[in-house]
């Protein structure tokens, strides 16, 4: 049975609706939005339509970005010859964070994993060997996070990048496996970045 007048209840579905969002937050979160001045719920609306709307994914490397391609693939500083294969653009937040990788990145858009039924073709790995099949890419580093999906994933990559004669690296396990690559610090990430091997 709901008390709430309509237009509550329905921000309160709304929140519920987010991650990590319970009954008992979404109602916090509602009642905050309803004390806060007209103007600060404009902005608030404002920025999640606004984001919505301008955030598109980069062509090349798949990273989230308002602008295409990316500040990160127009930049011509940055090595094309090096990609940084990774599962989530929040992953290449936490790389560009240890400012150590001068290469450019491919954000799969998930990882292999049979139990949940995403396949290959399910993550953006035909786009990947689009990108090396042009010819000027040297060394690939497989981000992806180490637990079995993200270690399925890098020997799957492997195997179908080394026919182009590409040098294909794993990133070092300073990062606890298990754990996700956008939870470690800039100090571990930037120890598992140079302690990559070949695989
Ligand atoms: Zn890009």
């Amino acid at each position: 049975m709901n008390f709430y007048p309509v237009p509550v209840a329905r921000l309160v579905e709304e929140f519920s609706k987010l991650p990590g969002i319970g009954s008992k937050t979404a109602q916090r979160l509602a009642f905050f939005v309803l004390n806060m001045p007209e103007d600060g719920v404009k902005n608030l609306a404002h920025a999640i339509v606004e984001a919505k709307l301008k955030i598109k994914y980069c062509t090349i490397c798949g990273n989230l970005t308002d602008v295409d391609p990316c500040f990160i693939c127009r930049n011509t500083s940055r090595d094309e010859s090096l990609i940084c294969v990774v599962e989530e653009p929040r992953d290449v937040i936490a790389m560009e964070k240890t400012r150590e990788f001068k290469g450019v990145y491919h954000v799969l858009h998930g990882a292999i994993s049979p139990m949940e039924g995403i396949g290959p073709e399910d993550i953006r790995i035909k786009e990947l060997i689009q990108r090396i099949g042009k010819g000027n890419v040297k060394e690939v580093i497989v981000a992806t996070n180490p637990n079995v999906e993200g270690e399925a994933t890098a020997m799957y990559l492997s195997k179908l990048i080394k026919p182009f004669g590409v040098k294909v690296t794993r990133i070092a396990h300073g990062i606890p496996v298990g754990g996700d690559l956008e939870y470690a610090d800039e100090v571990t990430l930037t120890k598992a970045l140079e302690g990559r091997r070949e695989i």
